[in-house]
């Protein structure tokens, strides 16, 4: 953010939309109807696995936001090899490839690595390996404290929800519990908002946070939206089915 920006009073934060419109739609209007949100924090993988890359990039870009860049979003403009993709997510790779212009791929490169806005850090992997480590355990989380400038991290990646607090030489993971206020005050943290467009925690839900900056806290959300209909359009772009049927387990 530019110097002299006025400094945002709530902020929508959510990872890893992976294609997925009618997911983030319902976490845009779930947002809104909360009391809405100055700017959105994307933390990467906007694009890969689903069926409308090129409409989730064009809404993202339609509301004032802060983004960082994804390991689908690199692969999909060809910034990265897809030899550490499954094969069902090297194919959806390969597929996203095609569908983006000109215009978005030039948007996907221009995204950085990590961006600092105020008391947060915002990366999609973790601070050690910004676009390829899974922060998910004591060591990673450590390793990333350890080069945290700011004195809260925000992740993706994983597409597992979480909090993590920094307790002396230790570090406890914990859930983020739904709907309610999660202060932090002046504990380091790192938390990951799960995933909009493919969670992995065996909810089927999209998750998010919003964050308050007046009252410093964090409220996290989950939010029904039409899984069906994008099953449907994945199955009809020639996408892996395994790929469709795991919306509905959240796994
Ligand atoms: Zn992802």
């Amino acid at each position: 953010m530019a110097e002299g920006t006025p400094q945002p009073k709530r902020v929508l934060v959510l990872t890893d939309v992976h294609a997925n419109l009618e997911a983030f739609s319902a976490v845009v209007d779930d947002a809104q109807q909360r009391g809405g949100f100055d700017v959105v924090w994307s933390l990467g993988d906007l694009v890969g696995y689903g069926p409308d890359p090129s409409a989730c990039l064009d809404r993202l870009r339609s509301l004032p936001h802060v983004a960082v860049v994804g390991n689908h979003d690199l692969a999909a403009v060809g910034k990265m090899g897809l030899e550490l993709f499954n094969p069902l997510a090297a194919a959806a790779a390969r597929w996203s490839m095609g569908q983006l212009t000109q215009e978005h791929r030039d948007y996907l490169s221009g995204l950085p690595l990590t961006a600092e806005q105020g008391k947060f850090t915002l990366v999609h992997g973790s601070l050690r390996d910004p676009v390829v480590e899974y922060l998910l355990d004591e060591e990673s989380a450590l390793a990333t404290f350890e080069l945290l400038k700011t004195p809260r991290c925000l992740v993706g990646h994983s597409h597992v929800p979480f909090l993590c607090h920094r307790r002396g030489p230790r570090c406890v993971f914990l859930r983020l519990p739904e709907g309610e206020r999660i202060e932090i005050g002046e504990e380091r943290v790192t938390v990951n908002p799960g995933s909009v467009g493919q969670p992995r925690d065996g909810d089927p839900r999209a998750g998010y946070l919003l964050y308050n900056a007046e009252g410093d806290f964090l409220v996290y959300y989950r939010v029904t939206y039409d899984v069906e209909a994008v099953q449907r359009k994945m199955l009809a772009a020639g996408l892996p089915a395994p790929l469709a049927e795991r919306l509905a387990h959240g796994r």
